[in-house]
């Protein structure tokens, strides 16, 4: 076994070699400093090459066939599930099954064991700090079964609080879902307690492992656990691959999820169809086998390392991290006392996250905001969203710094800017024709290089944007966005003109409407619907900052104003 030496392993990433530096400094060119790694980890370049390796000299199907290729295919397949028994310490591989990840298999447990088990009364506990993946398959099945969730608060320290563990808990209990460590949280539950005590009363415990298994060891024998559920991309493996283990007897007499090939013992029209063994029961169709391989590799490729090294040096960041922050007046954590894991939630008072986010952002940090897929949680915490950064073993103390002195500068009292861009978008009485606004919009913000120094000054444009009256920001107007709330106003005068009145909780996005009602305000339907704000979001250079998928506010303020004047 390796000792960890994070500079070496470092060197191992090829993305975070490439694209970060070693010498960060707050005046140079951004170079990424990647804190996202609870949500996705970057992959070593043998896991990388792993895919090249297996099309170009292995790939054929698994299971299926008599031929050579197959053959060699399936071996690694299989040696790969064996490889995680011994990781997870299960007893079996059929105890093994492959998913696309965690959220597959957390819908793969509640249809099949829910159907089976659960009847209408049947109560299942749900821990409130669950990602959202640990809760809806859940919410779904109990609306077929008739079956009634019990929500598991938190204690002080923010994990699950065992006192109101033992008030739900009863005979009527039949299943408790619970994570490891929550993704935004970060403490480890005490679920060996979890589920000795649910092992009681006779109830299944369906552990979510997602943030665990990339930080500690994990025994599931050891923890006596029923089920236990984890992705392979959360652990420096790749995407679409993902992990349920169960109890050989449990999974024996659940149900199929899929149906299809591999999954079937013998089909037929005229006698009932019957199942494969384990695992292959739960596995229909064509497995991810490239990716499966690329996990295996992962794993290899951690094995080399000292477990307690690697802990050690990401609790070394951790602490380093949390200590920084502490020393900031305004941020405020979502839970007292440092995490178990590099992974650190907090707000910043006064700013709204998103503002937060983007500003790091264009220095080349990382780092998410928003609910974290977490929104029951949210609500409990009474927060709309927070800030997330979490680490990996080949994040730095250097990056650490980096990123302390960006948020301090981002923090720094604004400076008034003589020379900023002004644009009357939204003013009655002194209205630029918008041609006019939109063209000074575009003069101006592509004198303006790089994404950093435009994202300020998209920032001084927001303070343009006169506020939407507080009672006229309500549900009527509301448009959301993931990370931040908009609110749209129209009117229309006797000439067939548009007028709009729009305005964010996010500094960013008021900036950006700005740019937007420049171009769109004060047009006719038909011009409205003719403008290419694609186009124009290209010529500021913004396209690739707006993330469709994400609808941070600006796109779905676009779509909204195109749906009104269509
Ligand atoms: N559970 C937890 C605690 C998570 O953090 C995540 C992902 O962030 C998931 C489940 C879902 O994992 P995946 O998207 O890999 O299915």
């Amino acid at each position: 076994m390796k000792s960890f030496e994070p500079e070496q392993f470092r060197r191992l990433f090829p993305l975070i070699v490439s694209n970060g530096a070693s010498n960060l400094s707050v005046d140079k060119a951004p170079s990424l400093v990647y804190f996202d790694n609870a949500a996705t980890t970057q992959k070593p370049a043998c896991v990388i090459d792993c895919y090249r390796h297996y099309y170009q000299n292995f790939n054929a199907n698994v299971h299926r066939a008599s031929h050579n290729l197959s053959a060699k295919a399936t071996t690694a397949f299989e040696q790969a599930r064996e490889q995680v028994k011994h990781f997870i310490n299960a007893r079996s591989i059929k105890e093994i099954i492959w998913s696309k990840g965690t959220t597959e298999s957390i819908n793969l447990i509640a249809s099949s064991l829910g159907q089976r088990v659960l009847s209408s009364g049947d109560e299942l506990i749900i821990t409130v700090s669950e990602h959202h993946a640990n809760i809806v398959p859940w919410q779904l099945i109990a609306a077929k079964t008739g079956a009634v969730i019990k929500v598991l608060t938190l204690d002080k320290n923010g994990r699950v609080d065992l006192s109101d563990f033992d008030a739900l808990l009863s005979h009527r209990t039949k299943i408790v879902c619970c994570a490891h460590l929550s993704n935004v949280i970060a403490k480890i539950n005490p679920i060996d307690v979890l589920i000795a005590k649910a092992k009681a009363v006779g109830a299944i415990t369906v552990i979510d492992g997602a943030q665990a298994v990339a930080h500690f060891p994990v025994d599931v024998q050891k923890l006596n656990c029923d089920f236990y559920l984890f992705s392979a991309h959360k652990m420096y493996g790749p995407t679409g691959v993902g992990v349920l283990y169960g109890k050989q007897l449990l999974l024996e007499s659940m149900p199929p999820y899929q149906a299809g090939g591999e999954m079937i013992e013998k089909v037929s029209f005229n006698e009932a169809t019957t199942f494969n063994a384990l695992p292959f029961k739960f596995e229909a169709g064509t497995p991810n086998i490239a990716g499966v391989l690329a996990f295996s590799e992962a794993l290899t490729f951690l094995s080399q390392y000292s477990t307690a090294q690697m802990r050690d040096y990401e609790l070394q960041l951790t602490h380093y991290c949390y200590q920084a922050l502490a020393n900031i007046s305004s941020v405020q954590f979502i839970v007292e006392q440092v995490a178990d894991i590099p992974v650190i939630s907090f707000t910043i008072k006064g700013h709204h996250n998103h503002d937060i986010a983007t500003s790091l952002n264009s220095y080349g940090i990382a780092i998410r905001s928003g609910h974290h897929c977490a929104m029951p949680l949210m609500e409990y915490l009474q927060i709309s969203g927070c800030l997330r950064v979490s680490m990996a073993a080949y994040n730095t103390i250097a990056e650490v710094d980096y990123f302390i002195r960006c948020l301090i500068k981002i923090l720094e009292p604004e400076s008034t800017d003589s020379d900023q861009i002004s644009v009357k978008t939204n003013s009655a009485e002194k209205r630029h024709s918008n041609s006019e606004a939109s063209t000074e919009i575009i003069a101006k913000l592509s004198q303006v290089k790089g994404w950093d120094a435009r994202h300020r000054e998209i920032m001084l444009l927001g303070k343009q944007l006169p506020r939407l009256d507080k009672t006229k920001r309500n549900d009527h107007t509301l448009i959301s966005g993931c990370e931040s709330l908009a609110w749209l106003m129209a009117s229309k005068n006797s000439q067939g003109v548009y007028h709009f009145h729009a305005d964010s909780d996010a500094k960013v996005i008021r900036g950006l409407l700005v740019i937007v009602l420049a171009a769109l305000n004060d047009k006719t339907a038909v011009q409205i619907q003719s403008f290419d704000i694609d186009a124009y979001f290209s010529r500021l250079g913004l396209l690739q900052h707006l993330s469709p998928s994400r609808g941070n506010g600006v796109l779905a303020i676009v779509e909204k104003i195109k749906e009104i004047t269509e």
